[in-house]
C-alpha cells in the first residue's frame, strides 16, 4: 500500500463505494470535477509558494515556441515515360521516345533542382523499366505537390506535330477509385476506417480539388509552351493515363510532340529545342506555386 501513487490512492477512495455496495452506482469523475484539498498530497519539506531552485542555480529555460511555418519545398514529381524494355513510341527515323523522355526528366529536374525552389524526384533515373503504380507510389510516398509525366507522342497522320497536355479524364475517375481500394492508398483520412459510401465521397472530394490543380496547372503550361513549340489543336486534352490516376496528387502527361512527325523528331533530338520546352515548364511551375 505505501508504494501506491496519491493518485492510485485518491482513484481508489473515489471508487470505494462500489467495492461495499455493489448496488451503490460508481460515481464517475465529470469534467472539471474539484479534488478536495484534503486529498492532495502534501508535499514535505518545502513550504508552499517555494522555489523549487535557489536563485543561484539559473532557472530551466523553455525553448521559445516555433511559430513560424515549417518552411517546406515543393516536392516535384517528374515522370520519364517509358523505360527499360519499354522504348515507347519509335520515330520516323528510330529514335526512342524513352531516350527523349529520359533526356527531358534529367534536363527538367537539374533546372529545377539548380533554382533552388523544388525537391525534385525522378520516378526512374537510368534507362529501367518501372511500372506505373510503381510511378504513383513513388510520387504519393514522396508527397508530391506536382507530377508530371514527360512522353513523345506518335499517330498514324504523319503531319501531326506539336505539343499537347494531358489531364485525367472524367471516365478515368471510377478507376482512380478503384486503385485506391486495390492499394489501399491512405489519402488525408484512411478509408479502411470508413463506410465504403463515406470512403467514395472523400475520394471524390479529394479527386475534385485534385482536378481543378492539374486543370490549373495544364493551362499555366500551355499558355508557357504557347510560342516556344508548336502546339497540337485542342492541346489540353483528357485522357485515362494510369500515371494520372492518383487522387491526391495534381498530375499533368506532357507531349513534347510527335516522334511519328519528321520535323518534331529531329527537333526533340536536340538539346536546344528541348530546352526550350523545358524553360517553359519550369515557369510554369513557378507560376503555379506562386499562386498556392
Ligand atoms: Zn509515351
Amino acid at each position: 500500500m505505501t508504494r501506491l501513487l496519491p493518485t492510485a490512492l485518491l482513484a481508489m477512495a473515489l471508487l470505494a463505494p462500489a467495492y461495499s455496495h455493489s448496488t451503490t452506482p460508481i460515481p464517475r469523475l465529470k469534467p472539471g470535477l474539484v479534488v478536495p484539498k484534503a486529498a492532495v498530497p502534501v508535499t514535505k519539506g518545502r513550504a508552499p509558494g517555494a522555489r523549487y531552485f535557489k536563485a543561484s542555480v539559473p532557472f530551466p529555460v523553455l525553448k521559445p515556441m516555433r511559430t513560424a511555418k515549417v518552411i517546406r519545398k515543393p516536392v516535384i514529381v517528374i515522370d520519364p515515360g517509358h523505360g527499360g524494355t519499354d522504348p515507347g513510341a519509335v520515330g520516323v527515323k528510330g529514335t526512342y521516345e524513352k531516350t527523349i523522355t529520359t533526356s527531358a526528366a534529367h534536363e527538367l529536374a537539374a533546372r529545377l533542382r539548380r533554382s533552388g525552389k523544388y525537391s525534385v524526384i525522378l520516378t526512374r533515373t537510368k534507362d529501367s523499366y518501372v511500372n506505373h503504380d510503381d510511378r504513383l507510389r513513388i510520387a504519393r510516398k514522396g508527397q508530391a505537390d506536382l507530377f508530371i509525366s514527360i512522353h513523345a507522342d506518335s499517330a498514324g497522320n504523319k503531319k501531326a506535330r506539336g505539343a499537347s497536355v494531358y489531364t485525367l479524364a472524367d471516365r478515368a475517375k471510377g478507376r482512380s477509385k478503384r486503385i485506391v481500394n486495390n492499394q489501399n492508398w491512405i489519402l488525408d483520412v484512411d478509408l479502411s476506417a470508413q463506410s465504403d459510401p463515406v470512403g467514395d465521397i472523400l475520394v471524390e472530394l479529394a479527386q475534385r480539388k485534385t482536378e481543378s490543380q492539374s486543370d490549373e496547372f495544364a493551362g499555366i503550361l500551355l499558355n508557357e509552351l504557347a510560342g516556344k513549340t508548336e502546339l497540337v489543336g485542342n492541346s489540353h486534352r483528357r485522357a485515362g493515363y494510369y500515371v494520372l490516376l492518383a487522387p491526391d496528387v495534381p498530375a499533368v502527361l506532357l507531349e513534347l510532340g510527335f516522334l511519328s512527325n519528321q520535323a518534331d523528331e529531329k527537333l526533340l533530338k536536340t538539346k536546344k529545342h528541348r530546352a526550350k520546352i523545358i524553360s517553359s515548364v519550369e515557369r510554369a511551375i513557378d507560376r503555379y506555386m506562386d499562386e498556392r
